[in-house]
């Protein structure tokens, strides 16, 4: 038999148990505490009843001439009455009876057998005489604090039955919506990430878990299904050059053909190179990730940065007759990580580039607004199509697949990055086949 620990019992069990702890708890200093104050109190009026009886009686006692006697006797026996249960009897010193109430004699008689009652006896001394006197009262409260304790027993199993009963049901109803998130748990960790907690919606603790549970998951799940599409665009990426490679280099090796081999070489050439571009970019995101990457934020030149660029640049703008004009003011800073900031204008004018027309402008502008520096690129390429915009910082999304296989669709997530990690914002706007402006604002320190 396996012995059963607190973590063992379902909590609606735990808070059926801590509640009738504490209702056993309390019951057991509550009654003996009551019954310690009921029979107190009951004790001392009984008692000052017999005080005030026995005074009354001494009262009564007077010396004559002949000896002892009794006087306002009448008194007493009204008192006797009124109180019931106390009886009295009253001796010379030699014992001669001179006064025995209405039914004492019994009373004396009784009490000799029976217990719950109370003798009291006072010897009266006035001159040379004695007086004796006898008193016996039934303590009534005795029984009348059995019956009680009897009711109170009885009720005390009954209430803690009724206590049990009710905090279990009320503990199950109460924690109904957790045996619910636990089966969607179970529904979601066997695969199905599309399920939801549904049918709680009050406003407290358990609602609140419920729908930040639904939020936390959708999140996973995004992200999950980002990973996925990420894994298998990359590796579509990636095959489709491998292909490309595999194919000419099939056909360069079948033809005796020169010119054939030579196009097939350039082919694989530029294969290659794309190969290397994803690769690269691929690098640069999957250490994003997983913060493997140096940041050292410091001012930088905006011109010159862009001047670099530019320069670097220079064999892709000359093919296409591009001019670019760095209209950047000389004194102007931004404090960002170096390497970062170039591959940002790289990406960026690159792509200004790739997309501007033959013969066509870029200009690099720069100012300060809302405590950002803004660092313009703008050109008067193709254009992006509106559906497009809101897509262009995903990863492998490209805007025209078919005409651009030049692109890869990493370029200005790297972008957008780097920039929400120097805390800095992106914005672009577009018209098809006049331009496109690219604005990115560094916080200014
Ligand atoms: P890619 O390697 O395809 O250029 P990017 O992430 O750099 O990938 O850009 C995503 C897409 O945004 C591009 O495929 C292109 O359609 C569009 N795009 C980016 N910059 C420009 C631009 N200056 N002019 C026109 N289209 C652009």
């Amino acid at each position: 038999m396996t012995v059963k620990t607190k973590a063992d019992f379902k909590i609606r069990t735990r808070i059926m148990l801590l509640y009738l702890g504490l209702s056993l708890l309390l019951i057991s200093i509550a009654i003996p505490g009551m019954f310690y104050l009921i029979s107190k109190t009951l004790k001392d009026s009984f008692d000052s009843v017999i005080k005030e009886t026995m005074n009354q009686a001494e009262s009564c006692i007077v010396l004559e001439e002949e000896g002892i006697a009794l006087s306002n006797i009448k008194d007493l026996e009204e008192k006797l009455l009124r109180n019931g249960g106390l009886f009295v009897k009253i001796y010379d010193e030699n014992y001669n009876e001179l006064f025995s109430s209405h039914g004492a004699s019994d009373a004396f008689e009784w009490c000799e057998k029976e217990k719950n009652w109370k003798k009291e006896n006072r010897t009266i001394q006035i001159h040379n005489e004695q007086a004796h006197i006898f008193l016996v009262g039934n303590v009534y409260y005795n029984s009348l604090l059995q019956n009680l304790l009897i009711v109170v027993l009885l009720f005390i199993p009954i209430y803690l039955i009724l206590t049990a009963i009710f905090t279990y049901f009320m503990a199950k109803t109460m924690l109904n919506p957790i045996s619910k998130i636990i089966s969607t748990t179970r529904t979601i960790k066997a695969g199905d990430w599309k399920k939801r907690i549904e049918d709680i919606n009050t406003k407290d603790e358990i609602g609140e878990l419920a729908q930040e549970f639904n939020e936390m998951i959708s999140t996973i799940d995004e992200s999950y299904t980002r990973e996925r599409s990420f894994t298998s665009n990359a590796s579509h990426e990636l095959r489709t050059p491998v292909s490309i490679i595999k194919a000419c280099s099939e056909e360069a090796l079948t033809t005796n053909d020169q010119q054939i081999v030579k196009e097939n070489l350039e082919t694989i050439q530029f294969e290659s190179d794309r190969i290397g571009k994803i690769i690269s970019q691929l690098l640069i995101l999957s250490r994003g990730f997983e913060g493997r990457y140096n940041f050292n934020p410091e001012p930088l030149e905006l011109f010159e940065c862009t001047e670099s660029i530019i320069g670097t640049l220079e064999e892709e703008s000359s093919k296409k007759n591009i001019t670019i004009h760095n209209e950047i003011e000389k004194d102007r800073t931004v404090c960002a990580d170096q390497i970062m900031l170039t591959q940002i204008l790289i990406n960026v004018i690159g792509n200004a580039i790739k997309y501007g027309r033959q013969n066509g402008n870029i200009w690099a502008h720069s100012y300060s607004m809302n405590n950002y520096i803004w660092i313009e690129i703008k050109d008067d390429g193709s254009g992006i199509a509106q559906e497009d915009l809101t897509h262009i910082f995903e990863r492998f999304y490209r805007g025209d697949k078919t005409r651009n296989r030049d692109g890869v669709g990493l370029g200005l997530s790297i972008v957008k990055w780097i920039i929400d990690l120097h805390h800095g914002k992106i914005q672009v706007s577009s018209t098809i086949d006049k331009g496109t402006t690219f604005l990115i604002g560094f916080p200014q320190k």
